[in-house]
């Protein structure tokens, strides 16, 4: 139960419940330069203004969030191949069922 504890409080960046951090991070980072805007644009036009989820419209008002498609904390990279846009709901919902195979 001790050993159990300690790995739970080390900063472990390979631990799924990271993701949402690293998610979070990039969409910060993204929405700081101008490659990075230009970069979530292309995401946007190719997913045309829809969730990747649920196919529903994002706007300004349900908002949006970036989403690694493969996991960043199980390798996945930052690359705009491994990127969607997801409704925030959709976003949580989706992390909260966890990594699928
Ligand atoms: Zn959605």
């Amino acid at each position: 139960m001790d050993r159990y504890v300690k790995v739970k409080s080390d900063a472990n960046p390979y631990d799924p419940a990271y993701e949402s951090y690293f998610d979070k991070r990039l969409q910060w980072r993204m929405s700081e330069s101008i490659a990075g805007r230009a970069k979530l644009s292309r995401l946007w036009k190719k997913q045309e203004g829809r969730c990747a989820e649920c196919a529903e419209r994002m706007t300004s008002e349900t908002g949006w969030h970036i989403h690694h498609v493969i996991w960043r904390t199980f390798g996945g990279t930052d690359d705009q191949s491994n990127l969607q846009l997801l409704h925030p709901t959709c976003h949580v919902q989706l992390h909260a069922r966890g990594w699928r195979v």
